[in-house]
């Protein structure tokens, strides 16, 4: 039989990161992943991982009022204090594992700044930290010799007796169907970028488990908060880095103008990322745009600092727009990015299903509030990645085996996947969904958004669910049938969507990403709290939660 104490979902740095730090405190761990771990979406990072070191005049606080304040406050406080204070030690552990940081003159780790940042406290491997990282933390995994189902896609996550006792997976290889037993379940499947069109995110970014514990009765909270980002490629969507404005470079509109001086005369344009998308966006929709863009100059860096600093971002100009960045500012626009929303965690990972951990971009711990901090997500990752390990791997030890009827489990998983496979083939695919629920959520769920269009998105993706019921899997095969998977994220994606939509018709205010046209400001008397979505039979049911405030009382957001 497959068991272990702790199954770690996911092979991303949270997944990685938590379990490394379950085998420190002596459980047998394992991770599944549907793809090898180094191709997990962490590897796609760019920019840096902030932390605050005192030996720079730097401090924790101010790290943590910077990320309350780009949080628009709805961040708890309690937690961002956690993430702050921690952030030092979990850079040097990186370090000393391996992660070879960029250096400054003097041979110090070196920083960039990042926006919504009031000092320089960003973290990097020129634009590539992702990968360093996620490299070095699979060299620790190997170390220690923690299993790795490498290519198996979970399908559900099994309940027993009110807990979360283990999953359900599919070995991609074989399509063969396995139950594994576990005492505990860290959730760190990644975001769900790809429910938009287009994203900054890969193709496997399909929100597969944030959908399975909403199925199996986690909250998910503040899922409205979706984070566009203010420099993706026209067309691709491809990301240029923040690290680019970080390093310097400007935001111009058609009139060759830094219009971020009339939004955010200070911090420019390294104000927060909700900031600059909206002020891109205003100056599109007035007419200050160039075929639905405006420009990222890098030109003024000079060719020493972009070959040495943003090596891909040269790449990816010329492979992507067909420009040289060095001799021509590249057309951007604000593009889906990130989601803060996501499975409601405590500080320790726990959700609010017995047995069930999250951790990373599909939790909620609720450190970035209403907007993420550029260099906050892959600091969220390895912090809330390791505590969550180690409570799992603590918890384990006086915890009896879960009693499994294995082959009845196994017996039902089959069946659902026998009977998606013989279907009758309905003409539809499930890539045609996909693409129109992609489109729909960019259209009615983007930069600004309103009740009009929420409510007709909610309408489509009712009969995008209608459809989905019908859509038929033409590869009847159980060797890599990428058909098959893809069908079956489709079906998490369409959960996700949900949620999102119920919780941006839910706010009724302006906070944060959540820009609403008929409520245009931010409203603390009403909604300084935070939307849960919890799924019934009958559909998403919604509640609140309050803020948890320590020191930072809520002000008016100026950059
Ligand atoms: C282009 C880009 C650049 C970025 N740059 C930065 C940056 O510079 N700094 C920063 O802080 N943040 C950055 N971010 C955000 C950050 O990279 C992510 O939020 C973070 O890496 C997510 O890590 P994760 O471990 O939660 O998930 P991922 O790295 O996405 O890992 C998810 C894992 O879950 C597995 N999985 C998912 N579903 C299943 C399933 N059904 N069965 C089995 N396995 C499954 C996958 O195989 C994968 O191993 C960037 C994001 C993008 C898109």
């Amino acid at each position: 039989m497959l068991e272990h104490d702790v199954l770690v979902v996911g092979a991303g740095l949270a997944g990685m990161r938590a379990a490394v730090a379950a085998h420190e405190k002596g459980a047998n761990v394992a991770i599944i992943s549907k793809v090898h771990p180094v191709r997990s979406h962490s590897n796609a990072a760019q920019g840096g991982i902030n932390a605050a070191l005192t030996d720079r005049g730097d401090s924790w606080e101010d790290h943590a009022f910077d990320t309350v304040k780009g949080s628009d406050y709805l961040g708890d406080q309690d937690a961002i204090e956690i993430m702050c204070s921690e952030a030092g030690a979990e850079l040097i552990r990186m370090e000393h594992m391996g992660v070879i940081f960029n250096r400054d003159d003097e041979g110090k780790l070196g920083t960039r700044a990042f926006g919504g940042q009031r000092k320089a406290r960003t973290f990097f491997v020129a634009d590539f930290t992702g990968q360093a990282m996620l490299h070095v933390l699979y060299e620790q995994i190997l170390k220690t010799g923690v299993r790795v189902y490498e290519e198996w896609f979970v399908l559900d996550l099994i309940m027993h007796e009110g807990r979360c006792a283990g999953v359900t997976a599919l070995e991609i290889a074989t399509g063969r169907v396995f139950v594994i037993r576990a005492k505990t379940v860290i959730m760190c499947s990644g975001g769900v970028g790809r429910l938009f069109e287009p994203s900054t995110n890969a193709l496997i970014v399909t929100g597969d488990g944030m959908a399975q514990a909403y199925r199996a009765g986690a909250s998910l909270m503040d899922m409205e908060m979706v984070q566009y980002h203010p420099t993706t490629l026209k067309g691709s969507g491809v990301l240029i880095t923040e690290g680019a404005r970080g390093e310097g470079a400007y935001l111009l509109n058609s009139q060759g103008e830094r219009f971020m001086k009339r939004y955010a005369p200070n911090m420019m344009e390294l104000a927060s990322r909700d900031v600059v998308s909206r002020s891109e966006q205003t100056e599109i929709n007035e007419g200050r745009g160039i075929d639905g863009c405006v420009l990222l100059d890098c030109r003024h860096l000079g060719e020493k600092v972009i070959r040495e600093r943003l090596t891909q971002i040269v790449d990816i100009g010329r492979d992507f727009a067909g420009v040289d960045i060095m001799k021509e500012p590249i057309p951007i626009r604000p593009g889906m990015h990130y989601i803060m929303g996501g499975i409601k965690t405590d500080v320790d990972g726990l959700t609010s299903v017995p047995g069930l951990y999250a951790a990373g971009e599909c939790a909620n711990v609720s450190v970035h509030g209403g907007n993420r901090l550029g260099a906050n997500s892959l600091l969220d990752t390895v912090v809330f990645g390791r505590r969550s390990g180690h409570h799992a791997a603590d918890v384990t030890k006086d915890m009896d085996w879960p009693k499994l009827n294995i082959e009845d489990l196994a017996g039902q998983a089959e069946d659902s996947l026998q009977k998606l496979l013989s279907r009758n083939d309905s003409g539809e695919r499930w890539s045609k969904i996909r693409h129109d629920l992609g489109v729909d959520m960019d259209k009615y769920f983007g930069v600004y958004r309103d009740e009009r269009g929420m409510q007709t998105l909610q309408r489509n993706i009712q009969n995008y669910k209608d459809r989905y019921a019908r859509v038929a899997v033409q590869d009847k095969g159980r060797v890599f049938n990428t058909d098959l998977i893809f069908t079956l994220e489709l079906g998490f994606m369409i959960d996700c969507a949900e949620a999102i939509v119920a919780g941006g018709l839910e706010r009724k205010e302006s906070r944060g990403a959540h820009s609403r046209t008929d409520h245009p400001t931010r409203d603390d008397a009403n909604w300084l709290k935070h939307v849960l979505v919890t799924r019934t039979p009958k559909g998403p049911k919604l509640s609140h939660l309050p803020v948890v405030i320590t020191k930072w009382k809520p002000e008016e957001r100026k950059y």
